[in-house]
């Protein structure tokens, strides 16, 4: 499958955004995976820098000491067969930065203008080549302004706890109640702070995924690629 981008190349870049827990990184790996693009969790590159933040015992109020922090570590993401590895300094944290801790603090690091920097620079070179799709909270707005589509993927703070409750499987040590209130906390973070906050760039095509399947989303935003180029010659 492929989508003809308008100036006859046939790779677009395509910019996924949107709160917690709405399916953006099922829905951006999988639309990859059908294109042949590569998946980009720029979430990933926030949390990593937050672990290795706790991790050195880094207060993450002290802005100079996270930033200067965030400019030593390494971090890779790989993509191997469709799964993500995420490695902080060579070492594999890809579960570890889905831990609650992380959870918790990813969005104050996050609202760091020089981790931003640093971040957005890192995940702008990624896209150059085109072929990409990015998720996360700025892609459309900040990241990649002229990303050829731009999703705005959303869905009731009820149902994404719901989603993140039942990922997380029995051996969780937290209700759905609290989930929902840590999820809410950190979208409210995340849509008030000054830099780069989340919100839906003014071309943005909202999708609503509350009551549709990751297929019936994937199928929904390879529809939308489609349409969108071919009005566009
Ligand atoms: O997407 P995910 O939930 O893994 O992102 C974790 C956190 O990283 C978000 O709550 C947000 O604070 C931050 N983030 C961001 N900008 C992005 C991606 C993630 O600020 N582009």
């Amino acid at each position: 499958m492929s989508i003809q981008h308008r100036d006859g190349s046939d790779r677009i870049n395509i910019a996924i955004d949107g709160p917690a827990g709405a399916g953006k990184s099922t829905v951006a790996r999988t639309v990859a995976e059908r294109l042949g693009y590569i998946y980009i969790d720029t979430g990933a590159m926030y949390r990593a820098v937050t672990l290795g933040i706790c991790r050195n015992g880094i207060d993450v109020n002290s802005h100079a000491d996270v930033a200067a922090a965030a400019a030593s570590f390494d971090i890779v993401i790989r993509n191997d067969e469709g799964k993500q590895e995420v490695l902080l300094d060579g070492e594999q944290v890809t579960e570890e930065i889905r831990s609650r801790e992380v959870n918790l603090l990813v969005s104050q690091v996050a609202a760091n203008p020089a981790v931003r920097e640093l971040l957005v620079d890192k995940q702008r070179r990624l896209a150059l080549d085109k072929g990409v799709v990015m998720d996360g909270r700025d892609i459309g707005t900040k990241v990649l302004p002229e990303a050829d589509l731009k999703i705005f993927l959303t869905a009731s703070v009820e149902i994404r706890a719901e989603r993140r409750f039942l990922e997380a499987g029995t051996t969780q040590q937290i209700t759905l109640e609290q989930l929902r209130q840590e999820i809410a906390a950190r979208d409210k973070m995340d849509q008030e702070r000054a830099v780069s906050p989340l919100t839906r760039a003014s071309d943005a095509l909202v999708v609503d995924s509350s009551h549709l399947s990751i297929e019936q989303v994937v199928e929904h935003i390879i529809d939308l690629g489609r349409t969108k180029l071919a009005g566009a010659k």
